[in-house]
């Protein structure tokens, strides 16, 4: 028997404020009765504030991350057209096999597990393509796998330099509503993520924001689509209906977890806080001495942060200890590094309590699995950090000094 909260540190679903859990207990209700209407063209509004778009049209089908992929592809591109994606992680990966399946001709820039979407090879091959013939240009903001944050707005310089013209499509699953993410300032054409990360919701919905160019792109482009039609699910939207039944309760969820972001944390502070947040974890790996997935500081990852375990341990034993010992659940390497690499999710409902529990049962588990731990190391490092940044707001990359400096109220 299992007593007390299982403990949730994997990067989706994540944890889910009681507020919002709350706001979900709804009776069932007509989809089709006058006054519903008004609840969607709410939250299609205020996901605009979230996207950072103010021109872009949003859209929420009954689906999850993968199927907002899929819909952002069918309804804007053609058969057999060239698009660029990088693969450098198995969420990045699935969407290449998926552009494949769905009958694309994938030009695919393999890159290490553990780099960025490579800025630069995509610019030499954009500014090399002078008939335009790459219809669209796919970048994994944050690789989930690998705890890797991508710089889209090089990707859009890369275009634009080029004067290329392609699609920009960004899959924002796991940085929307927790890492600087900005759809018009980075002409980004498709935003596509799901309701179980950032938006800190089950899973049930696909959510993508479509910009002018992609819009005015779908109504020529031929691939097959039906259920994921967009001009379908807009002109319901006009009004705040759905051209099929939408999950209600999760609306309703939706409504209160945008006003907890947007109006009550507010976004600014919210990304501030998985920065915040992240680092501590960072840290707490650092005095461990082990390695990150992610080769350099400048592709951190807010939400995941994916470790790579030492020699002769096997990462699945750990997430299987902490799972079963102290109910724990943290997320496993996924793909080439299964059995090398356990990650700790840190986005949507944390706190630094949260963060430091989990490297607190890291350490445990970690040295049950085998490895050389010095108990309280990580947790430690992680504790200066939040309770220093906590008090004179640094956000200095710099190792922090062990005395605490408590500032006066
Ligand atoms: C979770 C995730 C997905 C898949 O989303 P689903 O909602 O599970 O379909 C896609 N891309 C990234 C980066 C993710 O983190």
């Amino acid at each position: 028997m299992r007593t007390g909260q299982t403990q949730l540190f994997v990067p989706g679903p994540t944890n889910m404020p009681e507020a919002v859990r709350q706001a979900m207990n709804v009776p069932m209700q007509d989809m089709r009765a006058p006054d519903f209407g008004g609840l969607t063209i709410g939250i299609l509004d205020d996901l605009k504030k979230i996207f950072r778009t103010e021109t872009g049209r949003v859209m929420m089908f009954p689906g999850s991350g993968s199927g907002a992929w899929e819909a952002a592809i069918t309804n804007t591109l053609n058969p057999g057209d060239k698009v660029l994606m990088a693969r450098h992680g198995q969420f990045s990966a699935l969407w290449v096999e998926m552009a494949e399946r769905l009958g694309l001709d994938v030009e695919v820039i393999d890159v290490t597990w553990g780099a960025g979407c490579p800025a630069q090879k995509f610019s030499r091959r954009l500014g090399a393509d002078t008939k335009d013939e790459i219809k669209a240009v796919f970048v994994t903001h944050n690789e989930t796998a690998t705890g890797v944050t991508s710089d889209v707005a090089a990707i859009r310089r890369a275009l634009d330099e080029s004067f290329h013209d392609a699609l920009l499509f960004v899959d924002a699953v796991s940085s929307l509503a927790s890492i600087e993410f900005r759809m018009d300032d980075w002409g980004v054409d498709l935003a596509v993520t799901g309701s179980q990360k950032g938006l800190m919701l089950p899973a049930g919905l696909g959510i993508l924001a479509v910009s002018d160019k992609a819009m005015t792109a779908s109504e020529t482009a031929t691939m097959r689509r039906a259920y994921f039609e967009f001009s379908d699910m807009l002109r319901m939207n006009e009004t705040g209906y759905f051209p099929y039944t939408p999950p209600t309760q999760l609306l309703h969820g939706m409504r209160k977890s945008l006003d907890r972001i947007l109006f009550e944390e507010g976004l600014d502070n919210v990304i501030a806080r998985h920065h915040r947040l992240a680092e501590g974890v960072r840290r707490g790996v650092a005095a461990w001495g082990l390695d990150l997935v992610a080769e350099s500081h400048r592709v951190h990852s807010d939400t995941v942060t994916a470790i790579r375990v030492p020699e002769g341990v096997d990462a699945r034993d750990v997430i299987r200890i902490a799972y079963e010992e102290f109910n724990t659940s943290f997320g496993s390497g996924l793909g080439e590094l299964n059995g090398k690499v356990f990650r700790i999710g840190h986005l949507g409902d944390m706190n630094e309590a949260m963060c430091l529990t989990a490297l607190s049962v890291a350490e445990m588990a970690l040295a049950k699995a085998g490895a050389q731990m010095r108990f309280g190391s990580g947790v430690g490092a992680a504790q200066n950090w939040y309770a220093r940044v906590e008090v004179s707001e640094t956000s200095s990359e710099a190792p922090q000094p062990a005395r605490l400096t408590i500032a006066a109220e």
